[in-house]
């Protein structure tokens, strides 16, 4: 059968996890014809890959597809059809919605289904009316892929792969229980054979992903059961695979063989993003956290006595419902008391179908905004201070490709910092010592590379 050729335009927003669901779905089309097209002007079909975590994601999905259905619109004028499809958690959360408000949209999935597309896609080409597949269904996508996938798309020394999706931890704010599904862990045969293929493509460094990467669990190549940690360990053995990081994590499921792999398998980098959300019990108890801040700061002495120079992320949310100024304050007092190297932090905004969305004591908008900044010039400064501490260091860092200027490189550090020096294109994909000269506020530079050590 001949296939004829088509061009897709993807486009994604959110998490990591968004961008590996973007590059298996082009993986699933790739078979039907479909390559890469730089804009949605140029493709037969556009899939928009969306994000429900935080304010206004639905009305930021309605504002592209509107955008979108004046390129199809254009190219319609032309003679060309274009397949519109919306993917990811709006899908899933808004599905019904989005047909009713974008009749112009041709397809509807939820994160869990893409490995159907094939299907939608020729009942789209049939004109027989929008299809929508916002199941939960009992195989799973990754079933269902392509074998080659990882190598095909991968490409990059840095790769992403799921491992983990969903969560059951219903945090108060979150609707990722809701859209994403229930907890489920991708067996370690399948995974481990997907990171020896992402390493056949060139890949050096692999980054674990899922919503709660840390809950992962499966059994081993003996049929023993296994968690994160000795998934880590058979990953480490991959020959070529240099680096491996995990996120997202909870701090609930940081377990002795985590951080037993941070001590003893150099492979898995000193850096670890584990959101504490808040530093007041009461908050935390609120939001369903499951940990108080005396449990993460435990995990946080822990960690740093299995590796003493792990730098930690975390995400910060202010103004959740009844959160006073003392609560606030509980907050600084705890990034005071770890000292963290980078962080994420945001207003909370009520997601509908949430338990927070409902409760009362709503935090004023003004209030939330007023945490917001003093909570995130305390942030800078951390970051300021945990990069300033790194000049003069010597730190291991994999070159990824050219820098911004002629004879300049990039990469990154073991602490995930973007490090830019002079140096020769040659040493990309190479992971050297580099002599940091100077911090900037999110990057390194290092001294130019001499070429002192051998290959
Ligand atoms: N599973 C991870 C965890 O347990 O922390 C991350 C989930 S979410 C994709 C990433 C971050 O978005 C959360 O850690 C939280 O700080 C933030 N977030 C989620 N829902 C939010 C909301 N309704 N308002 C503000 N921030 C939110
Ligand atoms: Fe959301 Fe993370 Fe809480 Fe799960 S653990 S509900 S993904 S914030």
């Amino acid at each position: 059968m001949s296939i004829s050729k088509k061009r897709l335009h993807v486009i994604t927003w959110g998490c990591q996890m968004n961008v590996y669901d973007s590059a298996r779905m082009a993986d699933v089309l790739a078979p039907l014809g479909y390559a890469p097209a730089d804009a949605p002007a140029d493709a037969d079909m556009v899939i928009l890959n969306t994000c429900h975590i935080r304010d206004r994601a639905t009305e930021k999905v309605f504002s592209e597809l509107g955008r979108l259905r004046v390129v199809k619109a254009e190219r319609a004028a032309i003679g060309q059809n274009t397949i519109l499809a919306v993917a990811g958690c709006v899908a899933q959360a808004e599905g019904a919605e989005i047909l009713a408000r974008a009749p112009y949209v041709d397809i509807v999935l939820g994160p869990q289904t893409y490995h159907r597309l094939p299907e939608m896609v020729a009942q789209a080409s049939r004109a027989a009316g929008a299809v929508i597949d916002t199941d939960f269904p009992v195989e799973s996508k990754f079933d269902f892929l392509p074998d080659d996938a990882a190598a095909q798309t991968a490409g990059g020394l840095t790769a992403f792969l799921t491992i983990q999706e969903g969560c059951d931890k219903f945090c108060s704010f979150c609707v990722v229980p809701y859209t994403r599904g229930a907890e489920a862990s991708r067996p370690a045969a399948a995974v481990i054979a997907e990171a020896r293929r992402m390493v056949a493509g060139g890949a050096r460094e692999i980054t674990l992903l899922g919503q709660n990467v840390n809950a992962w669990h499966g059994v081993d190549a003996q049929g023993a059961p296994s968690t994160l940690g000795r998934l880590l360990r058979e990953l480490a053995a991959i020959p070529g695979l240099a680096r491996l990081r995990y996120t997202t994590s909870h701090p609930r499921d940081m377990d002795d063989d985590l951080l037993a792999a941070h001590a003893d398998v150099p492979a898995v980098m000193p850096f670890l993003h584990l959101p504490v959300q808040s530093g007041s019990d009461r908050m935390l108890a609120s939001m369903n956290r499951k940990h108080t801040a005396a449990d993460y700061l435990d995990i946080v002495a822990r960690l740093r006595k299995a590796r003493p120079d792990i730098a930690l992320s975390s995400d910060f949310i202010v103004g959740h419902p009844g959160e006073t100024e003392a609560d606030f304050e509980a907050t600084l007092v705890l990034i005071r008391a770890v000292g963290f190297a980078q962080a994420f932090s945001f207003k909370y905004s009520p997601r509908p179908g949430t338990p927070a969305a409902g409760a009362p004591m709503q935090v004023p908008e003004a209030e939330k905004d007023r945490r917001l900044q003093a909570l995130q010039a305390l942030l800078r400064d951390q970051q300021a201070a945990f990069n300033a501490a790194c000049v003069g260091r010597t730190l291991p860092v994999l070159i990824t490709g050219p820098g911004r200027y002629p004879g300049q490189i990039a990469g990154r550090s073991p602490y995930l910092q973007p490090v830019h020096l002079d140096g020769p294109l040659s040493l990309v994909g190479r992971e050297i010592p580099v002599r940091i000269a100077a911090a900037h506020t999110n990057s390194l530079a290092g001294e130019p590379f001499m070429d002192r050590v051998a290959a």
